[in-house]
């Protein structure tokens, strides 16, 4: 590996230029390193110590990046909260190239043709956030964009509470590519624009999909997949509008996403989810709905007899009830150990959980350990516990496998930014350390699996923009 400036790619912004606006990181004179994700620099094929280097330090804070960048902010639309905006973009942050056909991407580095009323900058609490739980999601085996480098800006942004320091956080992702932006290019029915980035996305995620269905199918697929897998895990991404759903089906944007404590299917988190759209429980239909935005968008693409490009799309969109359900199943099962466990077993168990607010990880946390034959059973309910084993024999490898021990509780990523903000980020080292192995008793993280004091619980998590 050469300890060189890496050599950028530019599949993205070799595109027609309406697909981006040329963009450029404001000053940022006294950034300093916070972290670099080594591991994920070696997979990229970037030097991780060129990374920590000046050089590097001027690539992650735009400041001088690399002579072969060309740093673009992409142009996309989106429905946010159910209500359609022709033009969002990239507000607050720009793509520097790609590395192994991975997009190196920056956020909060200043004004873009995008930032609208907005500083197109970000403060060091949705870096760290960004950072410590896209990576807890990677280990998790949840696909996500990664988290590569974090720096500090060294100035202040101005948010909702007062002052903050600023940050920039780097992100990988296998493609920026939004449903939004698909819907940018429907909305000016610019249908050569869709062409291009229909094939586009076919051949840089999708290669075996055949045409504009074919990616749709598989787009449906992937969000079924990906929507089942956060709620076994308790995730609540928080803020799904088209603009944040991914065409590559990997989780994007980690504003006001939370794992629950105790577990109650209408949990929200967001302080501006008022009505509750993005709840747990909500999660399927509102990826459901956006698939439906992303049809709509590729239809002209679909057929050119627009009744039958209807039909066709609708019946693409019909699998994606059953394709969720049964990963939801599956997952679940496997979370409580049963192969063949009923659904109703399931939405007993869920209602118990809720009924008697349980913390949604301790429980198959404990469950697991209970079918190991490492612990007792009291914490269950006897009628519960008697109706679980009469579900069938439990196979506590599969549980395992399937219940964490750790995950990025809000309160512990909350307690390291608090830190950060004063200067230490030995919490954000230690979080990022102890959710590398989430599926591992791990003695010396054993603090980390608590669930929050009645102090220390959050209840309300902000987009930080
Ligand atoms: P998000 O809530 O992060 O998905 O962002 C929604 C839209 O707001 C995107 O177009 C962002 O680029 C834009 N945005 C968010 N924060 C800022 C900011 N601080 N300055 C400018 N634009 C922003
Ligand atoms: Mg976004």
């Amino acid at each position: 590996m050469s300890s060189q400036a890496p050599k950028l790619g530019h599949a993205y912004a070799s595109l027609p230029e309406r697909f981006y606006s040329p963009a450029k990181a404001a000053n940022f004179p006294d950034a300093k390193l916070i972290e670099v994700n080594d591991h994920l620099a070696e997979e990229l094929g970037i030097d991780p110590d060129w990374l920590r280097s000046i050089a590097g330090l001027g690539l992650i804070s735009g400041l001088d990046p690399p002579s072969n960048a060309k740093p673009v902010a992409q142009v996309y639309a989106g429905h946010q909260f159910g209500g359609f905006v022709p033009r969002l973009g990239d507000g607050r942050a720009i793509l520097m190239g790609e590395m192994r056909g991975y997009d190196i991407h920056l956020k909060g580095t200043g004004p873009t043709e995008f930032s609208r009323n907005g500083d197109g900058k970000s403060a060091l609490g949705p870096v760290i956030r960004e950072y410590l739980v896209s990576e807890a999601m990677h280990a998790l085996g949840v696909p996500t964009t990664r988290a590569l480098a974090a720096v500090t800006t060294g100035e202040s942004v101005i948010r909702q509470f007062g002052p903050e320091p600023g940050g920039i956080f780097t992100r990988v992702a296998r493609s920026h590519t939004r449903v939004g932006t698909l819907q940018y290019f429907a909305a000016q029915q610019d249908t050569e624009a869709l062409e291009i980035l229909t094939r586009h996305c076919i051949d840089h995620m999708y290669p075996d999909a055949e045409g504009a269905l074919g990616l749709l199918e598989k787009v449906i697929a992937r969000q079924a997949e990906l929507v089942a897998h956060w709620m076994s895990l308790g995730f609540i991404h928080g803020v799904m509008n088209t603009d944040n759903c991914a065409i590559s089906g990997d989780t994007i944007d980690y504003g006001p996403c939370a794992f629950m404590d105790t577990f109650h299917p209408r949990c929200v988190f967001s302080s501006i989810d008022r009505q509750g759209r993005y709840s747990w429980e909500n999660q399927a239909k509102i990826a459901h709905w956006n698939l439906t935005r992303l049809a709509e968008t590729l239809l002209p693409l679909i057929d050119k007899d627009v009744e039958k490009a209807k039909e066709k799309a609708q019946s693409a969109l019909t699998q994606f009830a059953p394709e969720f359900r049964s990963e939801y199943l599956r997952r679940f099962r496997a979370k409580l150990g049963l192969k063949d466990g009923s659904e109703s077993f399931i939405n007993t168990t869920l209602s118990h959980m809720a009924d008697t607010g349980k913390d949604f990880t301790i429980f198959f946390s404990k469950l697991t350990k209970l079918a190991q034959g490492d612990a007792s059973g009291d914490y269950f309910k006897n009628d519960w516990l008697t109706s679980w084993r009469a579900e069938g024999k439990a196979d506590a490898h599969l549980m395992r496998a399937n219940n964490p021990v750790l995950i990025p509780r809000n309160h512990q990523v909350q307690n390291a930014i608090q830190q950060a903000y004063e200067g230490d980020f030995s919490l954000f080292r230690r979080l990022l350390e102890a959710w590398k192995n989430p599926f591992t008793e791990q003695p010396e993280f054993s603090d980390l699996e608590k669930p929050p004091t009645e102090s220390e619980r959050v209840r309300e998590t902000f987009c930080g923009t």
